[in-house]
């Protein structure tokens, strides 16, 4: 009713679809359907045990106040260590901004450096929140289309021809929601060419996915480029790789006129990142990456699964995901099919359609920029990646 009186910076954007998807096929599940969410990205595992103690002992130990803004000293040092050890990036505990989730960090970065109207570069398919949070800032997304054929990647040339005098920001992540793909040392080095020909542009570079990939090289931080290590903004989590999604916990490592910024926002929106949860992740970050190697080869056997499985059901063209837990085929060979009585247009219609036939939820491509693919998420049980797909398969075929 009221609706006119609402910000117009919040009708310019749209719910989750990731969210919305997740929670069609929960109250299909509440109603009885034996729905099989493929949906949404969170693991299916327990966090580790000795980050589950950790937590245990911190309320135990009394830490139960408002923490400094940006995070406990404690936990930003071992942030610090953990970029050094894996990334090879030098950060002080200053340069550290812990938020309550990745989101948080992306929305506070977005906040501290856009005004209306700048130019922020993303390529497509994107994570479906990147675009609007700029959106949210009032900004103007620049999208970027990359092709299947190139595994989704932009190059130097594609990523040159869109800055212009207006882009302030670049935001990409590898390995990459939706795609699974992951940028090499040499492309990633050659995007850096360009970006230190631009020193006002900068970059959001989204790792959250880091310690999901399959591939034998070792992951690449687009900051180890030391010329423009100024200009970027590294962005990490534990949601994905300690399966710790309502724990809430994020963080950048970011020159400091960035971390000053986000730390300026924070102590005024949410004070600080949850208390416990904090104490819990410094267990997690000081562990071994090999502490959590168990989970990265499951996800790895459900990745060659799902390449087998995909493999039986003609008309889903693919790229092998090299990391995340995410398949993005293109699904348009269906478009303008009659599947049990309903036309096929877009990639909307057809995972409604696999959610309404087959009782499976994917997510239509539409969120992520490209409305001829779905994506499907293979952080479920091995059990319910064979049926989902059996079930695909029986109203495909
Ligand atoms: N970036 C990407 C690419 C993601 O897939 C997610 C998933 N939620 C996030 C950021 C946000 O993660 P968080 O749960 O830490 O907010
Ligand atoms: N990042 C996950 C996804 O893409 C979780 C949902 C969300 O945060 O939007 O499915």
């Amino acid at each position: 009713m009221k609706n006119r009186l609402l910000s117009n910076r919040l009708q310019n954007i749209s719910y989750s679809q990731t969210i919305a998807m997740s929670a069609k096929a929960r109250e299909l599940k509440n109603k009885g359907y034996d729905v099989i969410n493929l949906s949404l990205g969170e693991p299916d595992f327990l966090p580790p045990n000795f980050v589950l103690n950790a937590a245990k002992k911190a309320i135990d130990e009394g830490y139960h106040y408002y923490t400094p803004v940006s995070g406990y000293l404690e936990l930003r040092e071992v942030i610090c260590n953990k970029f050094y050890r894996d990334n090879k990036l030098k950060y002080t505990a200053s340069q550290i901004v812990v938020s309550t989730g990745a989101k948080q960090s992306i929305i506070n970065v977005l906040l501290s450096i856009l005004n209306k109207n700048d130019e922020v570069i993303i390529p497509s398919p994107y994570w479906v929140s990147y675009l609007q949070m700029v959106k949210f800032c009032e900004a103007c997304p620049v999208i970027v289309r990359t092709t299947i054929e190139n595994d989704f990647k932009i190059n130097a040339e594609k990523l040159k021809k869109a800055i212009t005098s207006k882009t302030k920001l670049f935001i990409f992540n590898s390995p990459c929601n939706p795609t699974g793909s992951v940028y090499s040392y040499e492309e990633l080095k050659e995007l850096a060419e360009i970006f230190r020909k631009y020193p006002n542009v900068m970059i959001l570079s989204d790792e959250i996915y880091e310690h999901i990939s399959y591939s034998a090289d070792k992951h690449v931080s687009i900051a180890e480029f030391s010329d423009i290590y100024d200009q970027v903004i590294t962005l990490n989590g534990l949601s994905k790789a300690f399966s710790m999604t309502g724990w809430r916990i994020g963080y950048i490592g970011a020159p400091e006129w960035i971390s000053k910024s986000c730390d300026k926002i924070q102590g005024q929106m949410t004070s600080c990142a949850n208390s416990i949860a904090q104490r819990a992740a410094i267990s997690a970050l000081q562990s071994s990456p090999i502490e959590i190697g168990y989970m990265i080869k499951k996800f790895k056997k459900r990745r060659n699964l799902v390449l087998d499985l995909i493999k039986e059901i003609p008309g889903f063209q693919f790229n092998q995901p090299n990391g995340a837990f995410y398949i993005f085929p293109n699904v348009s060979e269906f478009f303008g099919k009659k599947l049990y009585g309903r036309i096929m247009n877009n990639s909307d219609d057809f995972s409604n359609f696999l959610l309404d036939e087959a009782k499976v939820a994917t997510v239509s491509g539409s969120a992520f920029g490209d409305n001829k693919y779905i994506r499907i998420s293979y952080a479920s049980s091995e059990e319910k990646i064979i049926e989902a797909f059996n079930r695909m398969k029986k109203v495909l075929l």
